[in-house]
């Protein structure tokens, strides 16, 4: 999934560590069926296949591919599974610096759309309408992992666990004696503060840190599905929520809809967010919802 993942968990030591070697594992296992970065994956090869015919899919990648759909459709499409074509002309304009042109774009959108996407609850079976799709679980994988990971850990007897699956936080009961885990945001900003949350999950998207610069303009590596290319606006979205997955999402939903808009997701969601966004010539701008620590 491209990143480190990273378990703490309190209990006696041996049961402890042979209890986070299990998970780890586990999260292997799950790369391997949501990994974009391999060839071999099973999202990957499903996706290949799955346009001919109904593709039948393991259990897991169903369960994750149904959230992926649900959560873009809450999000009025703000999360889009299915924009991989336009990441992969992302990647390829980061390297020309150069804009993909309208053609390109109009092409990709061809294959680009939740609705193109198929899942049949009965057979388990995936289907893409178009041939050419990718589906990019970047958004919402980490999230997923994130409260696989810390379920098993309490199904192992670890209730005071946290995972972090490269900043997708997956939170359990407080560390013994104290209240909470301390949970630093805005590194690196001059926003940074520490939180101090138990049995919850924290992502961040944004940050800036990858970005591709065109005549001047900073383009983000979060698409806007609608436009096809990266935003333009710089800044962060932050998310408490019960579960990774959601949080994950909802972080990478934020940094695509206009400021306004965003306020009327998270309270659709109740989710618990604070956004910071500079677009450029103007004051930076931060929305909090009201349960967000200040
Ligand atoms: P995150 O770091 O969780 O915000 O996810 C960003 C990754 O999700 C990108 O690297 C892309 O692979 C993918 N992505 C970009 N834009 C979107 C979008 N609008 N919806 C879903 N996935 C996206
Ligand atoms: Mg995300």
């Amino acid at each position: 999934m491209g990143t480190v993942f990273r378990i703490v968990v309190h209990g006696r030591r041996e049961p402890a560590a042979a209890a986070a070697s299990e998970v780890f594992e586990s999260i292997d296992r799950l790369e391997q069926v949501l990994s974009d970065y391999r060839d071999d994956s099973e999202l990957v090869q499903a996706c290949r296949e799955a346009w001919r015919e109904p593709k039948v899919i393991s259990p897991t990648l169903y369960e994750v591919l149904a959230a992926g759909l649900e959560l873009g459709r809450a999000t009025g499409g703000a999360l889009d599974i299915t924009v991989r074509p336009f990441v992969e002309l992302w990647r390829l304009a980061r390297h020309q610096k150069r804009l993909p042109d309208p053609e390109q774009l109009a092409e990709a959108r061809r294959r680009v759309g939740i609705d193109k996407v198929l899942l049949n609850p009965r057979t388990r079976s995936l289907r893409l309408a178009v041939p050419g799709m990718k589906l990019d679980l970047g958004a919402i994988g980490k999230g997923y992992a994130a409260d696989q990971a810390l379920r098993q850990l309490q199904s192992l007897g670890f209730a005071s666990a946290m995972v972090d699956a490269g900043g997708d936080l997956a939170l359990g009961l407080p560390p013994p004696g104290r209240r909470g885990w301390r949970v630093q945001i805005g590194a690196g900003t001059d926003r940074e503060r520490l939180l101090v949350l138990s049995r919850c999950s924290v992502a961040t998207s944004g940050d800036g840190y990858q970005f591709v610069e065109i005549d001047g303009i900073r383009y983000s590596h979060i698409i806007d599905p609608r436009t096809g290319i990266g935003v333009t606006h710089q800044g962060s979205a932050t998310v408490i929520a019960d579960e990774a997955i959601r949080a994950d999402a909802l972080a990478t939903a934020l940094m695509v809809v206009p400021m306004e808009d965003g306020e009327a997701l998270t309270r659709r969601l109740s989710v618990e967010s604070e956004v910071v966004r500079r677009s450029p010539g103007e004051l930076t701008k931060i929305v909090r919802t009201p349960g967000f620590p200040a």
